[in-house]
């Protein structure tokens, strides 16, 4: 193998982004085969926090077509910098409802809608701004203490109420199994998700639309997928290890 050479830091971790992106297309490829699915089903995120807008405008480049950032602070003071024309942008991280006002038009989807009061105030923005926002119902799989969201049997009524919500729309389901110390038992919670997103469909419930399962990061995006995943959120396999700044 030649021997690469790079005249900067910069150079190098645009260069593996580009590698990055090409070896997690393959893994979803695999994925999609190994379970008979089709890998244009499967959305792709690039999970851009802690990333600055030089290598979140490469994958850009590169043709992701979708980012996720996890703080409403850190996504708009980067978003003038993005190439944004052709990419969709979803928050996925906690949300407070005291930051709802300054994302709610701001992005094309919130992900993390992780309690009815959350819903209300989004309810509440969006229709003072006379916009409809899509979002995504949050599911603590795993029963954790530290995670937000809601438990399996808390989302028939939380679908209810919020689909009574004119000025949102639902759209799917999303979820972070807890850290698992094999996948045999991750693929056990994405498998629950996936039960629980159908039997939802199932439902057929008025102003709803279950057609997005987002879930799988970088550790398990391939089990993810084989689990009937629609929208993998993958960061650092991407972009590399994250430097948390205080
Ligand atoms: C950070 C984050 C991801 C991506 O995590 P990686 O393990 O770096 O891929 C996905 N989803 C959410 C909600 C996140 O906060």
């Amino acid at each position: 193998m030649t021997e690469r050479r790079f005249s900067s830091p910069e150079e190098e971790r645009l260069w593996a982004v580009e590698e990055n992106l090409k070896t997690i297309r393959e893994g979803m490829q695999r994925a999609a085969e190994k379970s008979g699915r089709d890998v244009k089903d499967i959305r792709f995120m690039a999970v851009t926090k802690t990333v600055e807008p030089l290598y979140i405008n490469r994958a850009i480049e590169l043709g992701v077509e979708l980012i996720g950032e996890n703080r409403v602070q850190e996504f708009l003071g980067k978003r003038d910098a993005l190439h944004l024309d052709h990419c969709e942008k979803h928050l996925i991280g906690h949300l407070q409802t005291n930051k709802v006002r300054q994302i709610v038009g701001n992005v094309d989807l919130i992900q993390s809608v992780s309690s009815v009061k959350l819903a209300k105030e989004i309810e509440k923005c969006s229709a003072a701004m006379g916009v409809t926002t899509p979002v995504l119902l949050e599911v603590n799989i795993g029963r954790e203490e530290s995670k937000s969201g809601f438990f399996k049997e808390e989302l028939d009524e939380a679908l209810d109420e919020i689909a009574g919500f004119s000025s949102i729309s639902i759209r799917g389901l999303m979820t972070i199994p807890p850290i698992c110390e094999n996948s045999a038992k991750t693929r056990q919670f994405f498998s629950d998700m996936y039960q629980t997103f159908i039997d939802i469909q199932a439902k057929k419930k008025d102003n709803i639309s279950m057609s997005i399962l987002s879930m799988g990061m970088s550790a398990d995006y391939e089990d993810a997928i084989m689990e009937g995943s629609t929208l993998v959120r993958v960061g650092s396999a991407l972009f590399g290890a994250r430097i948390y700044q205080k």
